[in-house]
């Protein structure tokens, strides 16, 4: 399989490379040459199949010669190592739990199976490469986790310093061994702007940096997956099944609707987004203009140029009434949020995290509508993620998970940096 840059079709590379180099040289985002849909005996026969044996089937076509057969499968078997369960929460709501992994948000999935692939590509050859990752608190988490003990390959993480919870934190800064979180004296935007600098720099171009963000089709596919898992569990249902995902950078959202593209049969997508509305106001009045980022208790979600809503584009040949055929969109606010929070916790005794709220609220705007059908929104990060805002509105307390505890009595490693410069003294030794 090859991909293509989407600002020049022309510029072709294989999955190795995709992955190895993030992004294009031309800064656009790699997309797959072909999407064909899977045929319809594995639809048919899916509530038989293992998950392992349907995120092959699934993601084999991406991955072309770039990985053989068996490699594929113990990296799919590696990054499906724990549960994705769907609880019901209404009589026609249930939530898809993608909080089960090692740090407990769903980027585990892409980060592990990203890692996994570099470990393969980079098995025989001596050579280093460093993945450099800006993070606002969880990718970094996921990111460290996933790739701790890859053999060449060196993780650097750049967080701002005293912005991310205790939590976040201690998953970034503890684990050691080939990862190194650098704390900067700034904000995300800061971490960010030296990443991208860093990625520019001609003095850096030996380094082989590559980034783990969802940008990287190897985070960006893998989450095809759990779209058929969910399918799968609830196809005997017989139902139109929606599903709404809680959106920032609309790579889960992404992942949904390229798995629609390929056949999986699902009415409809929702990417709800929190007061950081420009994909709801673009699928309204077909203007693309980003404001200024506004800080929210969705905080993972707060984005206003989300990177990968031009995959989505991509996948419609930019034809926004064909695109509302399939995805809908809304915004929600803190306020809003956090009621829907209260209500459901109330009425159903489960426990919504602020990302997956605002992904229940979207499911509620279009189920209002589709009384036959059912709904299913993903549950992007565990409560306890969000402690203080969970427990405050909830009145209650939630316990930190046996593995977090542990954690968070390790020592934190970090070196303090505060200009680009010194990211690069410490890249180029
Ligand atoms: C990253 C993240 C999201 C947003 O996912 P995208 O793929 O960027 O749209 C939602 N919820 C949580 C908890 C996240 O960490």
């Amino acid at each position: 399989m090859n991909y293509y840059s989407l600002t020049n079709k022309q510029h072709r590379v294989g999955f190795r490379e995709a992955v190895l180099q993030s992004i294009a040289p031309d800064g656009g985002l790699y997309f797959p040459e072909v999407i064909t849909p899977l045929p319809s005996d594995f639809f048919n026969s899916l509530d038989r199949l293992d998950n392992e044996t349907i995120a092959y089937t699934v993601i084999a076509p991406f991955i072309g010669d770039a990985i053989p057969e068996n490699e594929l499968r113990k990296i799919i078997k590696d990054t499906l190592s724990f549960d994705f369960p769907i609880v019901p929460v209404t009589d026609s709501v249930s939530a898809l739990e993608l909080f089960h992994g090692p740090t407990m948000a769903f980027k585990d999935v892409g980060a592990r199976f990203m890692s996994r692939c570099l470990g393969y590509f980079n098995r025989e050859n001596n050579q280093k490469t460093t993945v450099l990752v800006a993070t606002s608190g969880d990718t970094g988490g996921a990111v460290a986790s996933g790739f701790l003990g890859v053999k060449n390959v060196d993780v650097v993480l750049l967080y701002p310093s005293g912005k991310v919870s205790a939590i976040q934190e201690a998953q970034l800064t503890t684990l050691g061994q080939n990862i190194q979180a650098l704390e900067v004296n700034g904000s995300f935007d800061d971490c960010q702007d030296m990443v991208k600098k860093a990625f520019r720099d001609a003095d850096l171009k030996n380094r082989n940096l590559t980034s783990a963000n969802s940008i990287n089709v190897a985070r960006w596919l893998p989450q095809l997956f759990y779209f058929f898992f969910a399918y799968k569990a609830l196809k005997a249902t017989g139902k139109p099944l929606y599903i709404s995902c809680p959106s920032g950078n609309f790579g889960n959202i992404g992942a949904g609707i390229l798995a629609k593209k390929l056949g999986l049969p699902i009415a409809g997508f929702i990417a709800a987004t929190n007061a950081n509305d420009t994909v709801p106001r673009y699928l309204e009045n077909g203007l693309y203009a980003p404001n200024a980022t506004i800080s929210t208790i969705s905080n993972a979600m707060d984005v206003s140029n989300p990177s990968n809503f031009i995959r989505i584009q991509e996948l419609y040949a930019n034809d926004r009434e064909q695109l509302k055929k399939d995805l809908a969109s809304f915004s929600f606010t803190d306020a809003e949020t956090r009621t829907a929070m209260e209500t459901v916790y109330r009425e159903s005794q489960y426990i919504m995290d602020p990302h997956g709220a605002v992904g229940y609220l979207g499911l509620q705007k279009v189920l209002a509508n589709h009384p036959e059908a059912i709904g299913l929104f993903l549950e992007t990060a565990h409560p306890v993620k969000f402690q203080d805002t969970v427990e405050a509105y909830l009145n209650r307390s939630l316990p930190i998970p046996e593995p977090i505890q542990h954690i968070m009595t390790q020592t934190k490693q970090s070196i303090p940096i505060r200009h680009y410069q010194e990211l690069k003294d410490y890249l180029v030794n």
